[in-house]
């Protein structure tokens, strides 16, 4: 293949899709090259084993989706997404208290994470100039040294040279490495919390008291470091996932047996999840996802060769438990689609300005993440500046959320990534927390 206008994307994955997407409208072939065999339906990748687990996706991750794919949302319903109202449909045991319950007046989409991508997935296929290779491994970088430029990618057997790479590899990304051995060393930030995942599939028993689609019972930290998530997904069917921070899960244990599972969700804070499983038919074996640490690759922050771009996962790798790595993924596919049309006539800036634009949107959401991740004292990394008031206020927004609805609306919106989390800093709130700070000390 010669190389005329044409953009790479290592990786078909969420972000490698978005990127495919955006990129569509600047150059003349778009071209994925994805490792994986193509899926038959919505079933889960060896690529992305991650599929097996709840996955989330946040209002700004919905909205930008049907930004970038107009329709797409009611395709989801069609195919058996379930449609929930947001905080009425959410049980939500959070720092040791059940969130209000009302209705806001917004919906959330729950569904597996391969339906999605299937659904993607087929929107992509539509695109005249994008062409979507399985069964391709991109092993290196093609590299010319002489105009610092990555210029297409290598192969087993063929070489595909490019004007632009994307690398949305996710985690077994090969930049890094590939930069090392240049001595291009990029600055990390880690952070480690040792974290399990562990999933199944079950048809719960018909329960017409049941009020609720989604369940969320958090642990509340330091001393609770388990907690699961039971959700209503598409064929009727519901996901639960347990989580474990720093190795509190025995990984061995709970993939014995059916019953093993079970008793790991009876060690949960609230039995809800338990009781609702008991008696449950399970419809899959039991899955583990391993997270030892959290990662953000400062990429923003070393001049990479022309020509290289790094999106999603392979930039920043976020806990999980806050449902975010996906929406973030179309954040900055956004992001990019704004920096294209801007670059226009000279895309070849387009790619030092998307990894500032991107570290932009991480950072306040890292900082989010690594402050809650820091309330247990296993946790290691570099700590966010004044974490401990950050933490106290967090904390106090939390408790709030049970019992104030105008605080609790605030929150779920900056959890969705739809409000910036500065909106929680708006003097009306402030003297929420302080009232109910003082009154919680009048009473001790
Ligand atoms: C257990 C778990 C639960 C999660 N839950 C949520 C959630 O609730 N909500 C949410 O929004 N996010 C969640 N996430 C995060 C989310 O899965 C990721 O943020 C998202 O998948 C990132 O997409 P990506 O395309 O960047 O990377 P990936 O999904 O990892 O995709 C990378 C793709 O690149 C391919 N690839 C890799 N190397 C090569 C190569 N050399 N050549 C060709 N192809 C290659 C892979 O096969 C894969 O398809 C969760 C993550 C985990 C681990």
């Amino acid at each position: 293949m010669s190389s005329k206008n044409t953009a790479i994307i290592i990786g078909g994955g969420i972000s490698g899709k978005l990127a495919a997407r955006v990129l569509s409208d600047h150059y003349k072939e778009v071209f994925i090259l994805e490792r994986d065999q193509e899926p038959a339906g919505p079933s889960p990748r060896k690529g992305a084993p991650q599929g097996e687990h709840l996955h989330a996706l946040l209002h700004a991750g919905e909205y930008g989706l049907e930004e970038l794919f107009p329709g797409i949302t009611e395709d989801f319903y069609q195919s058996g997404a379930v449609k929930i109202n947001s905080t009425n449909d959410l049980a939500w045991y959070h720092h040791g208290a059940w969130k209000v319950r009302y209705d806001g007046g917004y919906s959330t989409t729950l569904q597996t994470r391969p339906h999605l991508e299937w659904h993607i997935d087929k929107y992509i296929k539509r695109i005249p100039n994008v062409v979507f290779y399985y069964n391709k491994v991109v092993q290196e970088f093609i590299y010319n040294e002489k105009l610092n430029q990555i210029i297409g990618v290598q192969l087993k057997d063929e070489s595909i040279l490019a004007d632009l790479v994307v690398d949305a590899s996710g985690f077994s990304s090969l930049t890094s490495s590939w930069l090392n051995k240049r001595e291009i060393l990029v600055p990390n930030e880690k952070v480690e919390i040792n974290l399990s995942y562990i999933s199944k599939q079950f048809q719960l028993s018909e329960n017409i008291d049941r009020d609720w689609k989604i369940k969320l019972v958090y642990p509340n930290p330091p001393h609770e470091k388990v907690g699961g998530t039971l959700s209503k997904v598409e064929d009727n069917r519901y996901i639960v996932t347990l989580m474990g921070y720093h190795n509190a899960i025995n990984d061995k244990e709970v993939l014995k047996s059916d019953e093993s599972f079970l008793e790991l969700a009876k060690t949960l804070p609230k039995q809800d999840i338990y009781q609702e499983i008991k008696n449950a038919t399970p419809l899959s074996k039991t899955f583990i996802y391993r997270i030892p640490q959290i990662i953000w690759k400062r990429f923003d922050k070393v001049n990479l060769p022309k020509g290289l771009l790094l999106i999603g996962d392979t930039f920043c790798r976020i806990d999980p438990v806050f449902g975010q790595g996906m929406s973030i993924a179309v954040l900055e596919a956004l992001e990019l689609q704004k920096l294209l049309k801007k670059h226009k006539g000279d895309l070849h800036k387009v790619p030092m300005a998307f990894h500032k634009r991107a570290a932009k949107i991480i950072s306040p959401i890292w900082n989010m993440v690594i402050t809650e991740d820091f309330r247990y004292p296993a946790t290691k990394g570099k700590k966010p500046f004044g974490l401990s008031v950050q933490q106290w206020y967090a904390k106090n927004i939390f408790l709030l959320s049970s019992q104030n609805q105008g605080v609790y609306d605030s929150f779920i919106k900056v959890m969705n990534l739809v409000r910036p989390i500065t909106s929680l800093m708006k003097p009306s709130i402030i003297k929420s927390v302080l009232k109910f700070t003082f009154s919680k000390f009048r009473k001790s």
